[in-house]
């Protein structure tokens, strides 16, 4: 993708490199390789948060995890207890 399209990281909001990074990862679903709404302009660090799936971390986490919701939500379900599993509670944003 045009890197450089954004000037700041949509998780973080600093004027970092950002590249183009996929919410649902390639090897979780192909079939979303090309969808628009599944594309986030992250820098490296907010790149690993979406990968760990702690979304409560970032601007932009929300808009992340209702984008799972609603076009997978049996990952979300993984990307839910996952974050349970490592915070000891539930996902929840301010
Ligand atoms: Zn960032």
């Amino acid at each position: 993708m045009d890197e450089g399209k954004a000037n700041c990281c949509e998780g973080c909001d600093r004027p970092l490199p950002t590249t183009c990074s996929h919410i649902i990862p390639r090897s979780y679903d192909i079939t979303l390789l090309a969808d628009i709404n599944n594309f986030r302009f992250h820098c490296d660090k907010c790149a690993q948060v979406v990968e760990r799936g702690d979304y409560d971390l970032l601007l932009d986490g929300e808009i992340i995890l209702e984008y799972i919701e609603v076009t997978r939500p049996e990952y979300a379900e993984i990307k839910k207890q996952s974050y349970l599993e490592r915070h000891g509670k539930e996902i929840y944003f301010k």
